[in-house]
């Protein structure tokens, strides 16, 4: 058998990420499975409404057509797109940005890819400058359960280092995850000095949680104390595509990088990631591009640019996405109490994004296992393990959760919770 590099191995088939998409292509081809696996978004037809207008438009211009795939962008991506973005952010927000800070990827997961490992892994160039640095670094997730994605994303060792939240269980059948500052390498006075950078997404897949206004205000002050750059993956958050179920604020300083994209809004094939940051973090990042890709494809920048400049993009969160969501999230709730009516399990308060984390404290075999005897009866989910990079130390807590999408059609969701429950039930007797 040809034998891979090591480079191959670690970006290689075992990976949860590969697994999940791998799942998710055949069951999205199949349509014979329930789908509560990956994170496809849900059809909504206002947005399949906008965007057929908006080819059409393309479609009948000679100059957008070509614009749409006939040049390369430069490896920072459209200029015109970066214009119009920094424009709608700074009008909104007041956030002081031009296009120089502003960087297009294939996919917000590419940028994961380049800016863990430019912030990440191995400092040896031995320069005057760097005497000081450390041999490695790592990102801190402050707070796991955290995106699947990024565990398998470092080219070298162990890029992550990660803290178990503090559980909030405040109502019967609910908690809350929260940041346990008490337990992170960094503080006021201390920082540990193999730290990167922070990152976390928000809202958080898998949990469905969003980090508060405060907790996010005391990461981005030790973040700035200690210079070092905050990521925040907006991928379900703000300024869009908004499916967040809880009132907070954006954020965003030239100590952060916030992580966009195209995706969640309906659009995940046009793979459009958006990154803001300063322009050092925005020019290296464009460099990678470059090698690793020549330029980000142009097609999503060249539907969503018109969306910039009425201030639609950031519209359709309240008005469309949010709505949306709110509905399936309240029927897989629903579906959840009528099912579940007898067992012990606990949802994660399902604050943002679209997804249910379930919590079984009594669970009696692996997370993996029930996901492959839920995957013989039909219905998709992702177990919870995969979730948990950077622990130093195993955590059952991770063998006891499951998460659910309910992007997909109402009536298979509530199929499918009806499914687990009777799974659940099964193997309690
Ligand atoms: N970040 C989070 C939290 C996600 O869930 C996803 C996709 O599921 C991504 C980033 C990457 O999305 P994309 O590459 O489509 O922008």
């Amino acid at each position: 058998a040809r034998v891979f590099s090591s480079f191959s191995r670690r970006l290689g088939s075992g990976s949860g990420i590969n697994r999940l998409m791998t799942d998710l292509g055949s069951a999205m081809a199949s349509g014979d499975l329930i789908m509560m696996g990956g994170g496809n978004p849900g059809m909504i037809p206002q947005i399949t409404a906008a965007v057929q207008k908006r080819l059409l438009e393309i479609a009948s211009s000679d100059e957008a057509s070509v614009r749409f795939a006939g040049i390369y962008d430069g490896p920072h991506g459209s200029i015109s797109f970066r214009r119009e973005m920094a424009a709608v952010l700074k009008r909104r927000y007041d956030w002081p940005l031009s296009e120089r800070n502003i960087a297009l990827t294939n996919g917000s997961q590419s940028a994961f890819f380049a800016l863990f490992n430019m912030l990440a892994g191995g400092f040896d160039a031995l320069s005057p400058e760097s005497e000081n640095e450390t041999a490695a670094r790592k990102i801190l997730l402050p707070m796991t359960p955290e995106y699947i994605g990024y565990a398998d994303v470092g080219v070298g060792d162990d890029m992550f280092v990660s803290v178990r939240p503090l559980i909030d269980q405040h109502a019967p059948h609910r908690f809350k995850y929260r940041i346990d500052f008490d337990s992170l390498p960094i503080n006021d006075t201390w920082c540990d000095p193999a730290i990167g950078a922070i990152c976390l997404s928000r809202p958080t897949n898998p949990s469905g949680n969003v980090v508060t206004d405060e907790e996010l205000a005391r990461l981005d002050a030790l973040a700035r104390r200690h210079d070092i750059p905050l990521i925040i993956d907006g991928a379900y958050g703000l300024p869009f595509p908004g499916q967040l179920y809880t009132p907070v604020e954006p954020h965003w300083n030239d100590n952060t990088i916030l992580c966009l994209s195209l995706s969640k809004l309906g659009l995940p094939a046009l793979r459009t990631g958006i990154v803001i940051a300063d322009e050092a973090v925005i020019d290296a990042l464009a460099s990678v591009t470059a090698v690793t890709g020549l330029a980000p494809g142009s097609a999503g920048a060249a539907i969503a640019e018109p969306w910039l400049a009425d201030d639609s993009l950031l519209d359709f969160g309240a008005e469309i996405i949010e709505p949306f969501y709110r509905s399936k999230r309240d029927l897989a709730l629903a579906a959840f109490k009528q099912s579940f009516e007898g067992l012990n399990y606990m949802i994660h308060d399902p604050e943002g994004a679209m997804f249910l984390w379930l919590w079984l404290p009594e669970l009696s075999v692996s997370a993996h296992e029930l996901y492959e005897r839920l995957k013989i009866k039909g219905v998709l989910v992702v177990p919870g393990h995969y979730f948990f990079p950077g622990l130093a130390e195993p955590w059952t807590h991770a063998e006891q959760c499951l998460r659910l999408t309910y992007s997909q059609d109402d009536e298979a969701t509530a199929r499918g919770i009806a499914i687990i429950a009777e799974e659940v039930r099964s193997l309690r007797s």
